[in-house]
């Protein structure tokens, strides 16, 4: 296969091509790296070239990056040293890279030739850390365009010289949101920032990199002259070496420890201004090879990159033609519904918000109004896009006005009675093809379906608050729920980019069923005399984003106590939870509420921004002379969540267990280090987790215990991934 190719102009300029066949965007193989390093061999031995460019054959894009599939299986591939192997293979890497640097040149700095990154668009990851290998970049004025190292947001760090090029050219202070945050910036801010030397209009950047290789210029780069400094200054002066110690401790606020590629990546940025550039390599390689062989990075790759990607591409859709949504009715202009009005109209999809009372309509829609001014103060809306969004959006009372929708989203009062005859009264305005779903956070499907004449068409699409903001959409099948029905609510979830999850009907679906065990965990461990500190600092130090006691505060208190009712009703004896009740009845007597009332297990101050733990809790509760180690504590809140999955996934709730850890990462922040419960299932062990199940059953009971799944996987010597990973058997028992 042929990525790169080059031709030589009459003055000399050699241009080197990318161009992946069958790609709408280059992403770099090894054969492709091989491919570049033979024309640039080339090109610097021909006397008739005289300088080159590096460009792309795609249209508004350079690259997108490495391609992630092959960066999660070179451990595998790489033979019985695979931590040599990785190094050796990065290594070839940064020998292409520094040939593009030296430009041919002699140890003297003398000769060479000029090699410049012309970028028609979007440079990403290895995308750009060629063009800073290179003498010059120049970008094309492409404002949707995105230049920048996203490495860090799928658990690895750049380690092709991006981290030691642009921490060297920037110094470690600037550089640092674009390698600890992957902040990515349009060309202009690219520009700003200090990651490209030059914009042009778009149909002038062949001529102008041509323009600057037959300028004569100056190609050494700063670090290969002699006396450089490192902007900021090196850690070894007083003025870098404050640099690091805030760093240091912003990473490890920010990442409690746990994910190893932002520590690695400090260190190699640490270490690598101490020594000389070729060394500062060699360590950036080194630490990166750390990185690739520790598990968490394959299982965040996986998680966070691929399945999430087959999901959103519909690895699980039925076979069935397209069903992209034209016309969507949202019923309930609540909370929810306001949200959701709102990202389908962004999607360009016509909308009709209805609500008992006009007014009441009217304030769902004003939400995008709301929604799309801040946008504006924020330049990232015109006034005219704000426009074209809302007159997708009528809002309304009249049912008559859902004529042609071929999608309905009923987000009224959770309540079967209300939800049933808001059914009956869609189904009577709509055509027999329409598709109709509830947003239901607790109810199941197969009841609510009772209300609609085709219980096939009749489905689950259950969205996270804020909807605008949160990626996850659940969908939820019926027992009767038809592939039509599924197949609809993927196209629509997809038209609206989020990430899809398809689950059967089981009470709390899958997300909720293992968000409320960690709440009650935690609620449990205070109730028993855990300090509220211990309970919330484990959580975090787990890399769970909320304790599960802010988490509680944050979805309000109020809602707890209605579903730990509801639950009650319809489990009779076998409701597991009366301890927890007891203290959550009592603060909603308090009227502690959570965040909305600006009280609940936080103390809030006057402008609601929250305070430390209320001491009212532990006036109630008194903290014992004991306290559990901090690991047992972990245990306790990261098994709550995952024995739940492992039971759905027994249960056959969960179909594929890509679905059940990507919906664990993005619906509720399960510790993405881990790539998922079933990512942490397999870098603990399955024996090792039998053994902690069965000594937690023993001391807390009987929801720890073992489930069968988790004890045959054990006895196979495998992971749950072996056996389930690739989705197409994930069908367990
Ligand atoms: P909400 O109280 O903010 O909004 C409900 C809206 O439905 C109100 O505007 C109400 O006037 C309207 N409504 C009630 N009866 C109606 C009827 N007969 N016809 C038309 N409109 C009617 O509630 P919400 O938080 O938006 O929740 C809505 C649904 O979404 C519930 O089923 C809830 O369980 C579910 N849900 C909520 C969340 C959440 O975090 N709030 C998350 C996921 C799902």
């Amino acid at each position: 296969m042929t990525e790169f190719t080059m031709a030589t102009d009459a003055d000399g300029v050699a241009t080197i091509t990318w161009d992946t066949p069958g790609k709408s965007m280059n992403v770099m193989s090894l054969e492709g790296f091989s491919e570049l390093d033979g024309l640039i061999d080339k090109a610097l031995a021909d006397d008739a070239v005289k300088g080159v460019i590096v460009t792309s054959g795609k249209e508004g894009s350079f690259a997108g990056g490495m391609d992630l599939n092959i960066i999660a299986k070179m451990k595998d591939s790489v033979g019985d040293n695979p931590a040599k192997g990785l190094f050796d293979g990065v290594m070839a890497t940064h020998k292409i890279l520094r040939k593009i640097e030296r430009g041919g040149m002699d140890a003297k700095n003398k000769g060479g030739k000029p090699i410049c990154a012309a970028l028609p668009g979007t440079a990403l990851g290895i995308g750009l850390e060629i063009p800073l290998a290179c003498h010059h970049i120049i970008a094309a004025d492409n404002p949707k365009a995105k230049i920048g190292l996203p490495e860090i947001m799928v658990g690895i760090f750049p380690g092709m010289g991006g981290t030691t090029r642009l921490s060297w050219k920037m110094g470690a202070m600037a550089a640092s949101p674009l390698l600890l945050e992957g902040k990515l910036n349009n060309p202009k801010r690219a520009k700003s920032a200090g990651v490209v030397d030059e914009v042009v209009a778009p149909e002038e950047l062949l001529a102008k990199a041509k323009e600057w290789v037959l300028s004569e210029p100056k190609i050494v780069k700063p670090w290969d002259e002699k006396g450089y400094k490192i902007p900021g200054g090196a850690p070894y002066h007083p003025a870098g070496f404050m640099t690091f110690v805030g760093a240091n401790a912003m990473v490890n606020g920010k990442t409690k420890g746990v994910f190893p590629a932002a520590k690695a990546l400090l260190s190699a940025v640490y270490e690598g201004m101490q020594v000389p550039f070729d060394t500062a390599l060699k360590i950036e390689a080194r630490w990166f090879t750390n990185v690739l062989m520790n598990p968490s990075s394959t299982a965040m790759i996986r998680s966070l990159f691929i399945n999430k990607e087959a999901l959103e591409k519909g690895a699980n859709r039925p076979d069935v033609p397209d069903q992209k949504v034209k016309k969507l009715g949202v019923i309930g202009a609540g909370m929810m519904g306001a949200g959701i009005a709102l990202v389908s109209a962004q999607a360009g999809i016509e909308v009709v918000l209805i609500d008992q009372k006009q007014e009441a309509a009217d304030r769902g829609k004003a939400y995008s109004e709301s929604y799309m001014d801040k946008g504006i103060a924020r330049k990232k809306a015109t006034p005219e896009k704000k426009e074209q969004l809302l007159n997708r959006i009528t809002a309304t009372t009249d049912y008559a006005a859902l004529a042609g929708a071929d999608l309905i989203i009923e987000a009224v009062f959770e309540d079967v009675g209300v939800k049933a005859a808001v059914t009956k009264e869609v189904l009577a305005a709509v055509g027999p093809d329409c598709i109709f779903a509830t947003n239901t956070s607790t109810l199941p499907i197969t009841e609510l379906a009772k209300a609609a004449d085709n219980a096939e068409q009749f489905i689950g699409i259950h969205f996270f608050s804020p909807v605008e903001k949160m990626l996850l959409v659940e969908i939820i099948k019926g027992k009767q729920t038809g592939d039509r029905a599924v197949a609809k609510a993927l196209d629509f979830v997809r038209q609206i980019r989020k990430t899809p999850i398809v689950v059967n009907d089981a009470r709390f679906f899958y997300a909720n069923r293992c968000i409320i065990p960690y709440i009650n965990e935690g609620i449990r461990l205070v109730k028993e005399g855990v300090e509220p500190t211990l309970v919330e600092n484990a959580a975090k130090l787990l890399g769970m984003p909320l304790g599960p006691l802010q988490l509680v505060d944050e979805t309000s208190i109020d809602l707890g106590v209605k579903i730990a009712k509801a639950t009650r009703a319809a489990m009779g004896d076998d409701y597991p939870d009366g301890e927890v009740d007891e203290v959550l009845f009592w603060m909603a007597d308090e009227g502690r509420l959570g965040r909305k009332t600006s009280a609940g297990f936080y103390a809030y101050d006057e402008k609601g921004k929250r305070q430390g733990l209320w001491d009212g809790l532990e006036a109630r509760y008194p903290v014992s002379d004991a306290q559990p180690e901090l690991s047992e504590v972990q245990h306790r809140l990261l098994f709550a969540q995952v024995l739940e999955a492992v039971r759905a996934l027994e249960e056959g709730v969960l179909e594929d267990i890509r679905e059940g850890d990507v919906g664990a990462i993005l619906g509720w922040g399960f510790a993405p280090w881990s790539g998922g419960p079933f990512g942490w299932l397999d870098i603990l062990g399955a024996e090792r987790a039998v053994e902690l199940t069965e000594a937690l059953a023993k001391k807390h009971g009987a929801r720890f215990a073992t489930p069968d799944l988790l004890r045959e996987i054990a006895a196979s010597g495998g992971g749950f991934y072996d056996r389930f990973g690739t989705g197409s058997d994930a069908k367990a028992a």
